[in-house]
């Protein structure tokens, strides 16, 4: 057998593929949100040696259905609140089956001129949506990690340059509701962990730039370089959004690179209640997207947009001489831009999925988000054996369960951490915990547009139905 298929088992394949996806999609609300598998257990009908002789398409897809496909969340599932949901919508799948099918090199521009066209037309309208200048762009990324992290290394490339005996003495400003990567970001960047100053939010959860300010002075006064703050619009953990527009004044006077860590409610500007509370995102040095949370495109797809792209290209430039035939001067080469040389195409999902729907269904999608979690707070305040922890922004609402007469602090932990396990059990409502000042919290996020009304109330009834039998 070749490895050249011939024209009609590609389609009959493919076909077949399209059928098992389709279906998968149609048949959700029947399906549990999240099934998963010891190591031991997944591994063992999967341990194979290497097959010598070829295996039968359909039997590939049968040992796929039953072995694997299975043991998996369901991040499209409507009950899928938990961290935060993914929900491609099928033309986006089909964007990224044409930048594979295709698979196009968007590292050089001239191999894929159209392509790289394409990932320039969504990054312009990333930039416009921010409000940034005309001519800020930047590079579609696996994900919001690595967008950040090429920020921080351009920002690092602007102070240190040619002189890595400086990266000793640099310094990072996040609070601690900053995302997990933006810290891990700093030390792939070469800042020492101490040297990642992580300051305390406020009550709301937000940055003090006042004590930003102090900080830094501190730390320039002790012979540190500060080198980037990274705010968050909006925060994974309670959608808070730290003052971004006096934020940008702090970074502006002490001339540091100032980034927004927007992988998780960028895409929120979209609505009217996002531009609002993102004002002053448009200042920003660089800006971290991820189209695979609210702009529903599957994995892997991030995005970073830099103020003065050229910012970038200094950093990470390199001509090698057996990649001298694709430098000219009208040229995007991404590769230029960030870490990897070969690339997929990760723009076509987007421009597939944006055309087809329109941004105003996108729109409505998001908003529809944030309204169900505004919904969700509500019926938890209806209900005085729960609290709420944290208010419903950007579609995230952290609670807990509060019966009469338990009151011991580490106790309530307790008994949270086992009803939310008991529900994530039951298969129907993936949600997840998470901690707010030492405070063990639940918490949905909704994101997902195949989420309604009823698995709002269906979550609390399941709440409710727990807390009478404690
Ligand atoms: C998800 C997230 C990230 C990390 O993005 P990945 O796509 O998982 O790499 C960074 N920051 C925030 C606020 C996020 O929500």
């Amino acid at each position: 057998m070749s490895l050249d298929l011939d024209r009609e088992t590609m389609r009959r394949l493919g076909y077949r593929v399209t059928d098992l996806v389709a279906e998968h999609l149609a048949s959700l609300r029947e399906q549990p949100s999240y099934v998963t598998r010891s190591r031991e257990e997944a591994t063992r009908p999967l341990a194979i040696a290497p097959p010598e002789l070829g295996t039968d398409f359909e039997t590939i897809i049968g040992d796929l259905e039953r072995d694997v496909i299975p043991y998996a969340a369901r991040e499209p599932h409507p009950g899928f609140i938990a961290y935060v949901p993914s929900c491609p919508t099928f033309p986006a799948v089909l964007g990224d089956w044409i930048a594979t099918g295709y698979n196009f090199f968007a590292g050089v521009w001239p191999v894929a001129a159209g392509p790289n066209a394409v990932e320039l037309v969504v990054l312009d309208w990333f930039r416009r949506w921010l409000g940034m200048p005309d001519g800020a762009n930047g590079l579609l990324t696996t994900g919001g990690s690595q967008a950040t992290l090429t920020a921080l290394i351009a920002a690092r490339h602007e102070i240190v340059g040619e002189r890595p005996e400086l990266i000793a003495r640099l310094t990072v400003y996040v609070t601690d509701q900053a995302h997990s990567s933006v810290i891990r970001a700093a030390w792939i960047a070469g800042l020492s962990r101490e040297h990642v100053r992580v300051l305390p939010s406020d009550d709301q959860f937000q940055m003090d730039p006042a004590g930003l300010a102090a900080a830094i002075a501190s730390d320039r006064a002790s012979g540190l370089i500060p080198m980037a703050v990274v705010a968050s619009a909006a925060t994974t953990n309670t959608g808070a959004v730290d003052p971004l527009a006096a934020l940008a004044d702090v970074c502006a006077r002490e001339h540091v690179w100032f980034h927004v860590d927007a992988a998780y409610g960028g895409f929120a500007i979209l609505t009217d209640y996002g531009r609002r509370e993102f004002t002053g995102i448009e200042r920003a040095d660089s800006v971290t997207l991820d189209p695979h949370k609210w702009l529903f495109v599957p994995f892997e797809c991030g995005g970073l947009i830099v103020r003065e792209p050229a910012r970038l290209k200094a950093a990470f430039h390199i001509m090698p001489d057996y990649l001298q035939d694709v430098s000219g001067l009208e040229q995007v080469n991404f590769a230029d831009y960030g870490e990897q040389l070969t690339r997929y195409s990760r723009a076509l999902k987007v421009w597939v999925s944006v055309r087809y729907f329109g941004v105003a269904e996108i729109r409505k999608a998001i908003e529809r988000g944030m309204e169900l979690a505004a919904y969700f707070e509500r019926l938890v305040r209806a209900e005085p054996r729960l609290e709420v922890m944290s208010p419903s922004r950007f579609g995230v609402v952290c609670f807990r369960i509060r019966p009469a007469g338990v009151d011991e602090p580490g106790e309530l932990d307790e008994l949270n951490e086992r009803v939310l396990g008991e529900i994530v059990r039951e298969g129907k409502y993936f949600i997840s915990s998470t901690r707010l000042k030492g405070v063990y919290a639940m918490r949905i996020c909704v994101l997902g547009f195949r989420t309604s009304e009823e698995e709002m109330e269906g979550v609390v009834a399941a709440l409710r139905a727990h807390m009478s039998v404690l």
